[in-house]
């Protein structure tokens, strides 16, 4: 018999069912044609036991196969980043695996779901650390409302794409790393690279972002390159949910001296989990105490695996504070940026769209804004539409040197005059929405700039009136790292009430500045410092505005402190108690603001110091307190049912023979929290 036919029947490949023959004891090339029907006869008998055999070890292989990603994925620190809420198959996408294999080991868990179910993000976090994976909840750069980060992604996706003719522009870099380990001071030093003499600009301005020119190492052209410079706020630009992020590459700075510390693997998450090319600068290697090689076994350690070991990361030995090996850095962005060449595109000549990267209040010139244009380009007169409305118009640009300009194209940072409205760091620019904005009423808008605990309603439908209505706990969050702000402004966040709500209306990383309490006096708002402190001039500021601060170490005391702080927002719940009725049969003695009548007890009690409902005909016709009670000539303290008596009501109704005086309690019980 040909061996093929014989494979055929066990329905088995050919070349598996040669490979085993031989350890079953049957003497046959693994070449072999053809098979000795005997032999064959043979096969086909103790085939069941074969099977059995063949498919154990194909089970063993592939969880074996399985592990050893697993493993890998590991040791690479592949990241994954996770919403509150993913259905089966986009979970299984984001991991690149079958949806079969994600339902498999779901059911191993014990959790049935099909591939369009949605599982929450515990469960999406715990499958993917079991794959190996380190699960990032997405966590927006405003975190406060999920929602709202949604709609800005949306917007600025759907604006990106509407462009056709598309041709390079400068990459847009973001430097993310620990604190102290030279952030600020790279990027003073690489301001300062650039090839074009700077003092013809005029002085460099802080704008929230700038432009360097650079050579091309390959090509001697003069190249751009925009740079992202808000000190502590970097990670927003990165932290978009989905592809649409400000920066196109990122440096991750780790100081030699110091090597990988939280924020540095906080970074690191941030970087891949927005699938962000990124270099690593080792900065300070000027010092006695920097070491290179610890730093890079570091970094390996935390999934960064250096390209000399066989990694794909470039990492570049400088010193910010020397001027030492930043020419090697800007070249190498630029070779990262012509990898990526088909990413960093966009259409000079649409309607300009880009990201808020600063925005303060200025004394004299009131809200100004820097934007980071990243398609279009944004022209002197054009409508400035914020989220949809219109907050302004472009009176006057200026750019990072203080310069005047008249327009702004793609990865061009120009900080704008012109805002009515002051829009927040993260909002997206989109002049073309201009049509379907609603014209806002600006003053009404800043009215709640200023005063303001109410929220911005267009559109209002009833929820969001039932939302305006809420008593809000208006908070300003600082905290000393990302995880520590997202895990925090995230407890706050659940504790939602009927009545009664959190409002965050500022937040960020570091110290407590002068910006914050702007912002907290402005709400009304309390500054929460999670192990952050005040700067002298905010501290100044702060008992100026008599604005409360308080300091916490520790995540579950703030949560303990805003439950608190929401009772006391609660209105007191009221309790009424029905005592009992009297129906007025004299009138004794009338002053202006007080009566004495007589009557008798048709049900209940009269007690001295009630509060009384004045009845005419069913109607209520008034109300007062009975200051006291008589029967005959004895004071009481209650008149019981079934007798007749005397009171004096205080109140200005003037009761008439006929009404019916009903007399209740009412008792204030100071009500518990209970979150929905
Ligand atoms: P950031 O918090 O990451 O922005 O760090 P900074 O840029 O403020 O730097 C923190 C400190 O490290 C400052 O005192 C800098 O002068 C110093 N520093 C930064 N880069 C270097 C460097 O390359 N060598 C040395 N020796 N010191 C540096």
């Amino acid at each position: 018999m040909n061996v093929t036919e014989l494979a055929r029947r066990l329905r088995v490949n050919t070349k598996v069912l040669l490979d085993i023959l031989p350890g079953y004891g049957f003497d046959i090339g693994k070449k072999s044609i053809k098979i000795d029907d005997r032999m064959a006869n043979q096969v086909m008998k103790q085939w069941k036991r074969i099977k059995y055999d063949l498919d154990r070890k194909q089970r063993e292989e592939l969880e074996d196969k399985k592990r050893k990603e697993r493993e890998l994925r590991k040791q690479e620190g592949v990241t994954v980043s996770l919403p509150r809420l993913i259905t089966v198959r986009d979970f299984s996408d984001r991991l690149q695996l079958p949806v079969t294999q994600v339902i498999t080991e779901l059911m191993k868990s014990g959790i049935l779901a099909n591939q369009n179910q949605n599982i929450d993000y515990d469960t999406a976090a715990i499958m993917a650390e079991e794959l190996g994976f380190h699960p990032v909840q997405v966590s927006t750069k405003d975190v406060v409302d999920e929602s709202k980060e949604e709609e800005r992604t949306n917007a600025l996706e759907k604006a990106l794409k509407r462009g056709e003719h598309t041709t390079s522009r400068p990459p847009v870099v973001v430097v993310m790393g620990h604190v102290d380990h030279g952030k600020t001071k790279l990027l003073d030093t690489i301001r300062k690279a650039n090839i074009i003499d700077t003092e013809a600009g005029g002085i460099t301005q802080h704008i929230g972002a700038y432009q360097t020119v650079w050579q091309d190492p390959k090509t001697k052209a003069e190249r751009a390159i925009s740079f992202i410079d808000t000190p502590g706020h970097e990670a927003f630009t990165v932290m978009r949910s989905r592809g649409a992020t400000v920066a196109d590459i990122a440096i991750l700075i780790v100081a030699a001296d110091d090597g990988v510390k939280p924020q540095t693997k906080e970074a690191i998450q941030i970087i891949k989990a927005a699938k962000l090319p990124f270099v690593v600068a080792i900065n300070k290697i000027d010092k006695d105490t920097a070491d290179v090689m610890k730093t890079k076994t570091e970094l390996a350690n935390s999934g960064v695996q250096p390209e000399e070991w066989g990694g794909t990361i470039p990492m570049i030995e400088i010193s910010a504070k020397e001027n030492l090996n930043i020419d090697v850095l800007l070249d190498m962005i630029l070779l990262v940026a012509d990898l990526h060449e088909d990413d960093i595109q966009a259409d000079v000549h649409t309607l300009a769209v880009g990201t808020i990267i600063e925005s303060h209040l200025d004394k004299n010139m009131g809200p100004v804004a820097t934007v980071l244009v990243q398609a279009g380009t944004l022209k002197k007169g054009d409508p400035l539409v914020v989220n949809g409305e219109i907050y302004g118009k472009v009176r006057a640009m200026r750019d990072d040197h203080g310069k005047n300009i008249d327009d702004a194209g793609p990865s061009v940072p120009a900080q704008i005059i012109g805002f009515k409205v002051a829009p927040e760091m993260g909002d997206i620019l989109d002049v073309a929405s201009v049509d379907s904005a609603e014209k806002i009423d600006v003053k009404q808008k800043r009215n709640e700039q200023t005063g303001a605990v109410k929220q911005t309603v267009i559109n209002a439908h009833s929820d969001q009136e039932h939302e305006e209505k809420k008593k809000t706990l208006n908070l300003v969050i600082k905290a000393d790292v990302l995880g520590s702000l997202e895990a925090l402004i995230g407890s706050l966040q659940k504790m939602r009430h009927d009545e009664v709500g959190i409002k965050i209306v500022g937040k960020g990383l570091g110290n407590i500045t002068e910006t914050d309490v702007n912002k907290a006096e402005a709400a009304h708002a309390t500054i929460i410092g999670f192990n952050v402190q005040a700067t002298p001039i905010a501290e100044d500021s702060m008992r100026e505005h008599k604005i409360t601060f308080l300091r916490y170490t520790v995540i579950y005391d703030i949560i303990n402190w805003a439950k608190e702080a929401l009772t006391s927002l609660l209105d007191e719940k009221v309790i009424i108690t029905e005592l009992g009725q009297m129906n007025v049969l004299a009138i004794f003695r009338t002053d202006k603001k007080a009566m004495t009548v007589g009557g008798l007890i048709t049900e209940g009690k009269i007690e001295k110091g009630s509060l009384v409902r004045i009845m005419r005909d069913k109607e209520q016709i008034g109300e007062g307190v009975i200051s006291t009670c008589q029967i005959g000539q004895q004071s009481v303290k209650s008149i019981p049912a079934g007798s007749e008596g005397g009171i004096k009501y205080e109140g200005k109704t003037k009761i008439e023979v006929g009404d019916t005086i009903e007399a209740y309690k009412e008792e204030s019980q100071i009500r518990e929290l209970e979150l929905i």
